[in-house]
């Protein structure tokens, strides 16, 4: 473990976990919410959903679970580097995308769409309940039981609406105050990662080309640089650098600018963090270089023809799976039935959010094909 900074989450200002427990011989509280997170059924389906590329389209495409390891591992190198709480930030970032449902985006606004009516459907939320509720492991409580830190951390954002259901948790969004350093840089860690590997799986894919992108400052920048210094390097290698040296530099920038705005605002406690406003971030010329480039994936990855196919046939499964089950629900696996009876259309959510992609895909055949069942 690092030398933690006097404004960072420790195990002596952490406010601990909603059911106390004994503590864990040799593991730090924030590395026992990590083994937890790991250990989760949420967390082993991460294999198979997927944010861009749905998993059948190839091997190489990032998962939602490969995705979440390279988070942890970007979060890890910053929060080491502002003596913040790695622990924390780990467990935050591994834990961060539990609550999405299948196919990406398309799945999560298909979804929420078909909630309206129930109280809507976010998938930041669903995270937190996947941790707080709908996991099934322990004798004593439902749920993780995780510290109140890495449960903030996971909760990014949430309507007013909803933060008033949630207790301590909630309280920020209408105080209006501002989380911890670690799960501020948590979100930097996730944008930093998906920004550099939607540019990589985009190239792979074939959806984007090296010319498009030619066009993107930051990218440009580091092609040039890494082409001056490997001539004659073949395509691939020269995207991977291309990308190792972007990831290089927003890490490296976010933590000078951090670490700058951290002394400039006087901040000496954890308290000050709580009250001060965002503290981590970019520098102004690489936000708006960052902002550039995600304009460019927004423009010709996520809305490429093939992506808009695949999110259209998306968003039909999971309107299709809720019509059906919400029409009959004895359609729903028992266990699905008897929570529907408790919680109505939650429980529904609950089942769709839960499935991988794969999964969700072979219940639309199961339901809707006379061959399955
Ligand atoms: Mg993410």
């Amino acid at each position: 473990m690092n030398k933690l900074a006097a404004y960072a989450v420790s195990s002596s200002n952490s406010r601990g976990r909603l059911i106390a427990e004994a503590p864990s011989a040799g593991r730090s509280e924030f590395q026992r919410d990590r083994d937890r997170i790991i250990h989760s059924a949420a967390f082993r389906r991460l294999e198979y959903k997927t944010q861009v590329f749905v998993n059948h389209e190839g091997d190489l495409f990032r998962t939602r679970l490969t995705h979440s390891l390279e988070v942890a591992q970007i979060g890890r190198s910053i929060a080491r580097n502002l003596g913040l709480n790695e622990d924390l930030v780990e467990a935050v970032t591994l834990a961060h995308d539990l609550g999405h449902t299948p196919f990406g985006h398309a799945g999560q606004d298909a979804l929420n769409d078909c909630m309206r009516e129930y109280g809507g459907f976010e998938h930041n939320l669903q995270s937190l309940r996947v941790v707080d509720v709908l996991e099934e492991r322990y004798a004593a409580f439902d749920g993780l039981n995780l510290c109140f830190e890495t449960r903030e951390g996971i909760l990014k954002h949430v309507a007013k609406k909803k933060a008033l259901t949630l207790g301590a948790v909630g309280e920020r969004f209408l105080q209006r105050t501002k989380p911890s350093l670690e799960a501020q840089l948590a979100n930097f860690a996730d944008e930093i990662a998906y920004n550099n590997h939607d540019v990589d799986d985009g190239l792979r894919s074939g959806l984007i080309s090296l010319d498009q992108l030619n066009e993107v400052t930051i990218f440009s920048r580091h092609l040039q640089q890494v082409k001056d210094r490997y001539p004659v390097l073949v395509e691939r290698r020269t995207v991977y650098e291309t990308v190792r040296s972007m990831i290089n530099t927003l890490v490296t920038d976010l933590i000078a600018q951090s670490t700058r705005n951290i002394a400039d605002a006087d901040i000496t406690s954890l308290a000050d963090v709580h009250a001060a406003p965002p503290l981590i971030g970019f520098s102004r010329q690489i936000k708006k270089e960052q902002q550039e480039l995600k304009k460019f994936l927004y423009e010709n990855l996520y809305r490429h023809y093939r992506v808009v196919r695949m999110s259209a046939k998306a968003r039909h499964t999971i309107e299709r799976l809720f019509a059906a089950f919400s029409a009959e629900i004895r359609l729903l696996p028992a266990k699905y039935q008897t929570k529907f009876e408790h919680e109505g259309h939650q429980a529904i959510a609950d089942y769709i959010a839960g499935m991988t992609d794969r999964y969700a895909i072979k219940e639309y055949q199961r339901l809707f094909a006379i061959t399955e069942n």
